[in-house]
């Protein structure tokens, strides 16, 4: 069987063509400037050179279309006809609290998913023009919407709700739902097997470090906690994002600076994180080269991001009353041994010990802990496309 993945965001899609019978990519690629100019395809075919072709595109089913093209071509193509493909699945950002995991998209589904785009505003809206965009194009093929949220669904009441007036989670939906939950399942999973142990066995700490950021605590395979929270703004610090603040901060600027509502999301959503703090980049390589030479607000950006992160694990082992294994993904997580090196810096107490030497690997899968050391410290490159492919076909075969 093969699996079409795709995730659209607001002018960008990426995509993925998966052989589920062995779970290799057959082809994988990026349109970007979707509906601005200079649009383009880069398309990458397994064991073939890539292709970069640019062609004006004025919406997602320009883009798709284009995508699919690539896919049959005689020269840069990887199958013989679009009736290969067996089923697409769809990256959504928000499920709300009706979505605790995949599901097969009906008209049901999707006037659902319209009304979870208050909670999203951002993000929900791409994913779901993308979803029509191929139901246009491919109106037999089955489709599933694997959500960032479904994964935290488990969380327990006492962690998700905002000690808010009750009236405003009951109107609103105003709780914590987490995001990036497709990592976090398919690094706990991988986990448990390195551990050599059923899941339902494991306490472990994910931290999905990229540009985004978060950390989950996943207690018996389910997930107790999380970082991020009604949106991805709260926990970490991260690269533009500012985290965990005083909420009185915002009214506080609104008074002080006159800024409207728009204004102070903008800053807390794009000036702060390790941009704001370090005044260098959002990027981490920057600022670990700024650090390196001796930029002061860089080593600060550096520290309050290590600092954030030590806490949170120092909480959710506290969360799940132990830890086994201690995970770092994405980005940062799985190319920065710093990071890991820092973060994990002042955790030997709670038995977190790396081995200098292991630790210095990016984007494998390895354990970095030392011989001796209680909990498991792991670096495993995360797939978020894979565990969609595998939940899509799931869903179909049933
Ligand atoms: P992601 O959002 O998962 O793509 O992660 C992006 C972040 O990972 C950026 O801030 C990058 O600077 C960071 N990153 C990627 N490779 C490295 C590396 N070799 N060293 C440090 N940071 C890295």
């Amino acid at each position: 069987m093969k699996i079409l993945v795709i995730n659209c965001g607001s002018s960008s899609l990426k995509y993925q063509l998966i052989d589920m019978s062995d779970e290799s990519v057959m082809a994988k690629g990026l349109v970007e400037r979707i509906g601005i100019e200079g649009s383009v395809l880069t398309h990458r075919p397994e064991g073939m050179d890539k292709v970069v072709i640019e062609s004006p595109m004025n919406d997602h089913k320009d883009a798709i279309k284009l995508v699919l093209d690539a896919l049959v071509d005689e020269k840069h193509g990887v199958i013989k006809d679009m009736s290969e493909i067996s089923a697409v699945g769809h990256r959504v950002v928000h499920g709300g609290e009706k979505y605790s995991e995949s599901v097969l998209i009906n008209d049901d589904v999707m006037k659902t998913l319209e009304e979870c785009t208050h909670l999203a505003p951002l993000h929900n809206p791409p994913n779901l023009i993308g979803i029509n965009a191929c139901k246009a194009l491919m109106p037999d093929t089955p489709m599933v919407a694997v959500f960032d949220t479904a994964f935290h669904q488990t969380m327990p009441k006492h962690a998700y709700m905002y000690a808010l007036p009750y009236e405003l989670y009951e109107k609103y939906g105003i709780r914590r739902y987490g995001f990036h939950g497709t990592s976090h399942r398919y690094v706990s999973l991988i986990a448990s097997e390195m551990l050599g142990k059923d899941i339902s066995e494991c306490r472990i700490i994910t931290c999905h470090l990229g540009n985004g950021a978060s950390l989950a605590a996943v207690n018996k395979g389910k997930s107790v906690d999380t970082s991020m929270g009604f949106t991805p703004l709260e926990g970490l610090v991260m690269g533009t994002r500012c985290g965990d603040i005083d909420p009185a901060i915002v009214t506080f600027l609104q008074k002080e600076e006159g800024m409207d509502s728009e204004e102070v999301n903008n800053i807390m959503n794009k000036k702060s994180g390790v941009l704001g703090l370090s005044g260098v980049s959002s990027d981490f390589r920057d600022i670990e080269g700024a650090a390196e030479n001796g930029n002061e607000r860089a080593k600060l950006a550096l520290d309050a991001f290590h600092y954030r992160v030590r806490k949170y694990i120092g909480a959710y082992a506290a969360a799940m009353g132990g830890v086994d294994a201690v995970v770092f993904t994405a980005g940062l997580g799985e190319n920065s041994p710093k990071t890991r090196l820092e973060v994990c810096k002042g955790l030997e107490f709670l038995g977190i010990e790396i081995d200098e030497a292991k630790n210095n690997v990016r984007g494998k899968k390895v354990d970095v802990s030392t011989e001796n050391a209680r909990v498991k410290v792991f670096v495993i490159p995360t797939n978020e496309e894979l565990m969609i492919a595998r939940d899509t076909m799931e869903i179909v075969s049933r």
